[in-house]
């Protein structure tokens, strides 16, 4: 039976609460105020905690901040009651790391759908991060790695993160079309840390998920902010995990994003590796589904790589493939890689899906790519991944790169 906390210094919402949290079976403990609130969810660890956001003294937001700054309770899923639904308190709250928003009077109907839900995530997350640490050893690097990214991401400190754009660029007229987002981690101890370092640690002991959510708010803003500038056309990929991607809540996160930066699903590419599809096929494919039915576009990324059969294609709602790098390295040299480069553009040209080249370096992979008809490329003949502000050149310069 779950345990919930519920934090609301008004007495007639509280008494409410808790006869519906009852009447489910869901233990549940109570504070009155903040301050008490807080001392109780330290030392309950409940599994979920329902906070009122207005309350004299120490407010929700206090309440909120206070917890995730501390590695015991920093992932504890936590919903804001509200009395009032400004876009402002509600970008405020998830900015902060707040799971869910719930309006005063909220119905049985959705105070229960939230919880149900939010307990999943953390169910999952546990289970997750318990996989994850069975023998697992980490070098002495690592280890220093892993407590500083424990130490910047629990206390939301994301000032050393940045994302980078690498264009992807339409390979018959050499415009930018849209860009990668690729994260960056420099820590003021480490200094810059490799992706391929901190990523697949951030995967293993549940980090992911905030840098994550980090990633998204931030490429979610940055679209915004050239769209209003005037740079609407562009389509920005974003990499998701294995982990974020099984959250029972992605759907309702990437959407309520997208709303509260008031933007279009189809500005957004969600990428998605074949490992990550495969390892629940149906599943996937039913959030693959409703994503591409909002509107927004899917990406498989690193095509090829994985262990997925070729039939798959046919089933897997998606918009685009990324051809992984090692099929377009010396494409134009290598008579195999040119046989299934060649067969893959055809494919992907046959299902109707965009097609884009990963990685490509030099002029003849280029060329063979042209002759062959892919759609559009992501490569270091080009541009590796950009800072904002020098992409940002790129696109208002109206940049056009030699085709
Ligand atoms: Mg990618």
């Amino acid at each position: 039976m779950a345990k919930i906390l519920v934090i609301e210094d008004e007495e007639s919402v509280r008494e409410n609460l808790l006869d519906l949290l009852t009447a489910e079976e869901f233990e549940t403990v109570v504070a009155d105020n903040g301050e008490i609130g807080l001392n109780l969810a330290i030392r309950e660890l409940p599994d979920l905690i329902l906070c009122d956001m207005m309350m004299p003294e120490l407010d929700g937001y206090g309440v909120l901040k206070a917890l995730r700054k501390q590695p015991l309770t920093a992932t504890i899923p936590f919903i804001f009651l509200t009395a009032k639904s400004a876009k402002s308190d509600f970008r405020q709250g998830m900015d902060m790391g707040a799971d869910d928003f719930l309006t005063k009077p909220f119905t049985r109907a959705e105070l229960l759908s939230a919880i149900i839900n939010k307990i999943k995530k953390y169910e999952n997350f546990r289970k997750h991060f318990q996989d994850q640490n069975e023998n697992y050893q980490l070098s002495p690097r690592m280890q220093i790695i892993n407590q500083q990214l424990h130490e910047d991401v629990i206390n939301n400190n994301f000032q050393g993160f940045t994302i980078n754009y690498q264009p992807v660029v339409n390979i018959n007229n050499g415009k930018i079309i849209g860009a990668e987002s690729l994260l960056r981690w420099r820590n003021h101890e480490l200094g810059e840390v490799s992706p391929s370092e901190f990523i697949p640690l951030a995967e293993s002991n549940g980090l992911i998920l905030n840098i994550d959510n980090w990633v998204l708010r931030t490429v979610c803003k940055q679209i915004r902010n050239w769209h209003d500038q005037g740079l609407n056309h562009l389509t920005i990929s974003v990499n998701f995990s294995a982990v974020e991607f099984n959250q029972e809540d992605l759907i309702s996160k990437v959407v309520n994003l997208i709303e509260i930066h008031n933007l279009e699903p189809s500005c957004l590419e969600i990428e998605l590796t074949e490992s990550m599809i495969i390892e629940n096929v149906d599943c996937a494919i039913s959030i693959m589904s409703k994503l591409c039915s909002l509107g927004f576009n899917i990406a498989i990324d690193d095509f090829g790589t994985g262990q997925s059969s070729l039939n798959y294609l046919r089933l897997f709602p998606a918009n685009t493939i990324k051809i992984d790098r090692t099929f377009v390295q010396n494409v134009n040299q290598d008579y195999a890689k040119s046989v299934i480069a060649k067969n893959m553009i055809k494919m992907a040209q046959d299902l109707h899906l965009k097609i884009i080249a990963e990685g490509v370096e030099t002029i003849g992979e280029l060329s063979f790519l042209k002759e062959n008809k892919c759609d559009a490329i992501q490569g270091c003949i080009f541009s590796l991944g950009l800072p904002r502000s020098e992409f940002e050149d790129l696109l208002f310069s109206d940049h056009t790169f030699f085709v």
